[in-house]
C-alpha cells in the first residue's frame, strides 16, 4: 500500500470555508465588483484571446501596465499566479535545503507553510505585545542565525497595523538576508518602499491585485526588485504561470488607474464605517475588546473570548477569521458592516464579560 511521506501526511487543504455563509468578511477581498465600463471592455476583448495558445511566459503587457500604475521600470517586475505563487517560487528558488528563513509572528501563515515544504530551518521572531515589529531584535536574530530569507507583511496580516517606512529601511540595510516585504495591503497605506526599491540589493517587494483592486479571482501578484533577483524569479517560476485571461483582464484593469483609485477610496470609506461602529460598541461594552489601528481593509480585535465570538458569528452566517490570537474582520458593503456589528452587539449583550 502506498503511504504518504511524513512531510505531507498530516497536511490539510487551506482554510476550507464550509457551509453557506450569508456574509463573507473572512478573506480580505474587495467587496466591490469590477466597474461595468471595464466589464464591457472585457467582453469586447474576450473574442480576441487565443485560448488554444499558451500565454506569454513573461506576461509583458501585464507587467507593463503594473509598472506604469506604480511608476517602476518594467524590467524590475515579475508576475505570478497570485502573490501566493511568488511566495512559493521564492522559497523554492532562494533557499537551499536546510538554510534558515525567518518570519515574525503572528503573520500570514503561507510563509511558514512554504518553508516547511521546502525543508528549511524556520526561525520565529515574535512581535511586541502591541504587535509592532522590534526591528533591532529582528536584525540581531537574522544576523546571529545566518538567516537567508526574511519574509513578513507590512501592513501586517492579521494585525492590520503598519510599520513606518523608516524602520523597514533600517531593517533592510542591516541584514544580509534577502528581505521579502509583502505589501499586499500597502494600497491602503502610505509607507511603501516601492518608490525606493532600487536603493537595495537584498529587497523584493510583493504586491497583489487581490485586495485593493478587486481581482482575487484572477490570481495576480507581482514581485518588484533588483533585476538579477527578478530574472531569477522568472527563471524559477513555472513558464506559463499566469493564464491568458488573467493577463488580458489584469492588463485592462490596471490601465484604469482612476477607477482603481476610486475603488480604493470606497474601501477606505467602508473601513471607517466599520471602525466607527466598533468604537461605538467599545463604548457600550467597555473592556471587551481592543481595536488595533488599521492601515488595511480589515480590522483586528484583541479579545480574550475571540474564538467564541468567531463561532457565534459563524453560526449566524457571518464568516470572519480568528487567527494569530486576533479576530480579523474584512470591511464589506454598508449592509454587511451593519450586520456584523449588529451580531457582535448581540454577542456582547448575551455573553458574560468573561472574568474582566
Ligand atoms: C491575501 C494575502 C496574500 C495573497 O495574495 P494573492 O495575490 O491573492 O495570492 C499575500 N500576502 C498577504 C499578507 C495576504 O494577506
Amino acid at each position: 500500500m502506498y503511504r504518504l511521506n511524513d512531510k505531507i501526511k498530516d497536511l490539510k487543504p487551506y482554510d476550507p470555508v464550509e457551509g453557506g455563509y450569508r456574509i463573507h468578511l473572512d478573506a480580505n477581498e474587495s467587496f466591490l465588483p469590477l466597474p461595468s465600463g471595464i466589464l464591457e471592455e472585457l467582453s469586447a476583448e474576450l473574442p480576441k484571446v487565443s485560448l488554444n495558445r499558451y500565454p506569454d511566459p513573461s506576461a509583458r503587457e501585464l507587467c507593463q501596465a503594473f509598472a506604469e500604475f506604480y511608476g517602476v521600470p518594467v524590467e524590475n517586475v515579475a508576475a505570478g499566479n497570485g502573490s501566493d505563487e511568488l511566495i512559493t517560487v521564492l522559497f523554492t528558488g532562494f533557499l537551499q535545503r536546510g538554510q534558515a528563513f525567518a518570519t515574525v509572528e503572528p503573520d500570514f501563515s503561507m510563509y511558514a507553510f512554504n518553508g516547511y515544504l521546502q525543508e528549511a530551518q524556520h526561525i520565529v521572531i515574535s512581535k511586541r505585545k502591541d504587535y509592532s515589529l522590534d526591528i533591532d531584535k529582528i536584525i540581531e536574530i537574522c544576523q546571529n542565525n545566518k538567516v537567508k530569507l526574511l519574509i513578513f507583511s507590512n501592513p501586517g496580516n492579521p494585525t492590520s497595523i503598519v510599520c513606518p517606512r523608516e524602520e523597514i529601511r533600517r531593517l533592510v540595510r542591516n541584514v544580509d538576508a534577502l528581505v521579502v516585504l509583502d505589501e499586499a495591503y500597502m494600497d491602503f497605506s502610505d509607507q511603501s518602499l516601492l518608490p525606493e526599491f532600487q536603493e537595495y540589493d537584498n529587497l523584493l517587494i510583493l504586491r497583489t491585485c487581490s485586495k485593493a483592486f478587486g481581482m482575487a479571482g484572477l490570481r495576480l501578484g507581482f514581485a518588484v526588485g533588483p533585476k538579477p533577483l527578478i530574472d531569477a524569479v522568472k527563471a524559477v517560476k513555472s513558464p506559463y504561470n499566469v493564464n491568458v485571461l488573467s493577463q488580458m483582464l489584469g492588463t485592462l484593469v490596471l490601465r484604469h488607474s482612476q477607477a482603481l483609485n476610486e475603488a480604493r477610496e470606497q474601501i477606505l470609506h467602508s473601513l471607517r464605517e466599520l471602525v466607527d461602529g466598533l468604537e461605538a460598541l467599545r463604548e457600550k461594552f467597555p473592556g471587551r475588546f481592543q481595536l488595533l489601528p488599521s492601515a488595511t481593509n480589515f480590522v483586528a480585535l484583541k479579545m480574550r473570548d475571540g474564538e467564541s465570538l468567531y463561532r457565534w458569528l459563524g453560526e449566524r452566517g457571518v464568516a470572519i477569521r480568528y487567527t494569530g490570537g486576533l479576530v480579523r474582520i474584512t470591511c464589506g458593503t454598508a449592509w454587511e458592516n451593519k450586520e456584523v456589528l449588529r451580531e457582535m452587539e448581540e454577542y456582547f449583550a448575551a455573553s458574560p464579560a468573561d472574568g474582566e
